[in-house]
């Protein structure tokens, strides 16, 4: 390998606002079989909007989101702070949660008004021990359309449902479609609804999605793709993304994501367009071309 090579293709990854750690993954990026994509954040902007509020019976929109918000105060998740501003934004005045409890990959718990609240998603209602009484059906319709349903339950009862919906990165299609013509194999990977991701993987057209996995699972995915002998990239944002993108063979973070993604991964895109990987890629072949 020409240092030179490797220096060229280095600069001008970074002309395209793909920043390279190491010479390693310049390398390495021409061999790649597929690419697996966390959703929230990578493919999707990260910024989640509700869009319903439904309630059970005996329960109202604003007792729902009010309490729903309150108890989330103390997470830094995405939907969490999506409540909070729905809240606010309909002059809601939440109060102060208490004995908060984050459960992860499941959503959340705490006290407010002494009354035990618990935020997240269906596993999380069974965690609580809380009876959906048709709910199931609501949030699967919900999920077809693309949005994350919440459930809220409030002293041990069901209150309702709050659908938040996050919409997709404006090249985000293109990339995959260009990722795709570059002979890689694409998945979705997320802890979100499997009827969720399949209808936005449907919207980018992406065939393969790895739903409702766990935080801690994320890296354990990279490498079941491993064990059959592909290369895998993996691109993520968060904190949970981490350990899965030091597990990929390249590890691509997204430059609008956490620092610790940041930190874990060999590349970053700087402004969090999807193309720049493929300009990676395409730059790694031509590169690896050069020296050979
Ligand atoms: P992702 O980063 O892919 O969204 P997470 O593991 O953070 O995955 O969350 C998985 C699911 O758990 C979410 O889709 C949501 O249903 C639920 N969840 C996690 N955290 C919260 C929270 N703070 N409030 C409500 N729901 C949550
Ligand atoms: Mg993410």
């Amino acid at each position: 390998a020409t240092p030179t090579a490797i220096m060229v293709g280095t600069g001008k990854g970074a002309e395209y606002g793909v920043l390279f750690k190491n010479s390693a993954s310049l390398e390495i990026a021409h061999q790649l079989d597929a690419v697996i994509l966390d959703k929230t954040g990578t493919l999707t902007r990260g910024q989640p909007v509700v869009t319903d509020i439904l309630p059970h019976h005996g329960y109202c929109e604003t007792d729902v989101l009010r309490l729903a918000a309150s108890a989330e105060q103390g997470s830094e998740h995405p939907l969490a702070q999506a409540l909070v501003e729905a809240a606010q934004h309909r002059g809601l005045t939440c109060s102060e949660g208490q004995d908060f409890q984050v459960i992860p990959g499941h959503g959340i718990r705490a006290t407010v008004d002494a009354q035990t609240v618990w935020v997240g998603n269906q596993t999380l209602m069974q965690i609580a021990e809380v009876a959906l009484d048709k709910a199931e059906e609501t949030a699967m319709r919900l999920a077809d359309a693309g949005k994350t349903p919440i459930f809220i339950a409030i002293d041990g009862h069901y209150a309702g449902v709050i659908a938040l919906a996050d919409t997709v990165k404006p090249h985000a299609k293109e990339a995959v479609a260009a990722l795709r013509g570059l002979g890689l194999q694409v998945l979705m990977l997320t802890g979100d609804h499997r009827r969720t991701a399949g209808a936005i993987a449907d919207e980018l057209g992406i065939d393969h999605v790895l739903a409702e996995v766990l935080p801690e699972a994320k890296a354990q995915q990279v490498q079941q793709l491993q064990a059959t002998g592909q290369r895998v990239a993996m691109v993520g944002d968060g904190i949970n993304d981490a350990p899965a993108l030091a597990q990929a063979d390249i590890g691509i973070a997204i430059g609008t994501g956490t620092d610790i993604a940041m930190e874990a991964a060999d590349c970053t895109l700087v402004s969090g367009d999807l193309r720049g990987l493929v300009t990676a890629i395409q730059l790694s072949r031509r590169t690896m071309r050069t020296i050979k």
